[in-house]
């Protein structure tokens, strides 16, 4: 009989966020069990509201957004778009320069593929947000990791991204503020990445996603701000700042100087033609979201929801012996190390996996993030403090005579 196997472009993609440890919790679930899931920055199921506003912008273009609509979005989302790039000092971007997507998710995949030949090399951070390297991995390109430095508040380190760089590199993924750790980038920090970039010619793309998430009064700097004179893709939505993220509604700036990229923005505008164009309900919200900014801020400040539960999940998660963390400054992920020879800890997937079954809570190992040694693991701290604070009880229950190898 002719079986049917996964395609071999597909080897070595991965996307562990959703992947073994999430199946078995799945498994739990279907046999009867609570599980208490930490993993996916999905903030609807954690009682988090998109904008009444937001809602009824959409409720009210449903009869008008039947159709399909340019392939690169409605006329008023991508002029609502280009203000808000002119308001963060995003170089050159004209509507013509700005693409709706079905999420960052589908626009990040969209740039591999147009950009990619086979062997061409993208430096991606490490830890990372994973459709990154798996896109880039399905596109025939190769991911060269550089690390952040926890030591260094998760910043990329420069140095390391430096030696990286060879002749078949084309661009630098920059993720700022960053999934998984919570690190916002300093100006010091993105004029290195910008300078390295210039002397190599290459593409800058910045996931900028969480740049409306920002916390302690910090502010976001646009990667494209700082680099007038190159090509930089940014990326950004409203899954996160607006709660939404089963609207499925994201896009994508060209910013800067475009004149050494024709032939690329022409592989763009065929990709994103054949995907005809993204979901034009979700466009139309666009404008009344980005007039929209002030709800966000608020469940970032002293007294709102992620404030409140960063706050919880960071003292809880340092007082664990054996754990310690940078404490985030935007997005709702954390990034904790954990002792690996206290608990002997050889396979950071087993011990999540470990973790689900005894305690009914899901994380994701730091492995799922292309972190190469077992002593990392993401916690999403979306739930209210009430749910973190059992998870964090349970963790610590759940270490004090943990020892993966005995
Ligand atoms: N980029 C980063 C850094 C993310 O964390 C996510 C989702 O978690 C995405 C992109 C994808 O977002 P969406 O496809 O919902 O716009």
């Amino acid at each position: 009989m002719r079986t049917f196997e996964k395609s071999s472009k597909l080897d070595n993609v991965c996307y562990d966020i959703r992947g073994p440890v999430m199946d078995e919790a799945n498994r739990m679930i279907a046999a009867g069990e609570k599980i208490v899931k930490l993993n996916i920055g999905n903030p609807a199921p954690f009682g988090f509201r998109a904008p009444d506003a937001v809602i009824k912008s959409m409720s009210e273009n449903l009869t008008n957004t039947e159709g399909y609509s340019d392939s690169k979005g409605l006329i008023s989302a991508r002029k609502a778009i280009a203000a808000y790039c002119r308001s963060k000092n995003m170089p050159d971007v004209s509507v013509d320069d700005i693409y709706t997507g079905n999420g960052v998710s589908e626009l990040i995949t969209l740039c591999m593929q147009g950009l990619l030949n086979s062997g061409d090399e993208v430096l991606v951070p490490s830890p990372d947000y994973p459709l990154w390297t798996a896109s880039i991995t399905l596109s025939g390109g190769v991911a060269v990791h550089y690390i952040c430095d926890e030591q260094n508040e998760w910043y990329p380190d420069i140095e390391d991204m430096k030696n990286k760089i060879t002749d078949k590199t084309k661009a630098i993924v920059v993720i700022n503020p960053n999934n998984p750790t919570g690190a916002l980038y300093p100006k010091e920090i993105l004029l290195q990445i910008v300078e390295l970039a210039r002397q190599h010619g290459l593409i800058l793309f910045a996931d900028e996603i969480y740049d409306r998430l920002v916390m302690d009064g910090l502010e976001h700097i646009a990667l494209a701000s700082l680099a007038p004179d190159l090509l930089t893709v940014s990326f950004n939505g409203l899954s996160k700042s607006h709660l939404l993220a089963g609207y499925r509604c994201g896009w994508m700036c060209l910013c800067g100087d475009k004149s050494r990229a024709k032939g690329y923005i022409e592989g763009i505008n065929l990709l994103s033609s054949m995907r005809l164009c993204s979901n034009v309900p979700a466009q139309s919200l666009i404008p009344t979201a980005l007039e929209n900014l002030e709800d966000a801020k608020k469940m970032l400040l002293p007294g709102g929801r992620i404030y409140e539960q960063r706050e919880y999940i960071y003292n809880a998660i340092t007082d664990i012996p054996g754990l310690s963390v940078v404490k985030p400054k935007a997005a709702f992920y954390m990034f904790p190390y954990v002792d690996i020879e206290k608990f002997h800890i050889v396979d950071d997937e087993k011990f999540v996996l470990d973790f689900l079954k005894e305690k009914k809570i899901l994380f994701t190992h730091g492995g799922g993030f292309h972190w190469a040694k077992p002593d990392h693991f993401r916690i999403v701290y979306l739930p209210c403090v009430d749910e973190l604070s059992i998870a964090a009880e349970s963790l610590k229950d759940f270490l004090q005579d943990y020892q993966q190898c005995e």
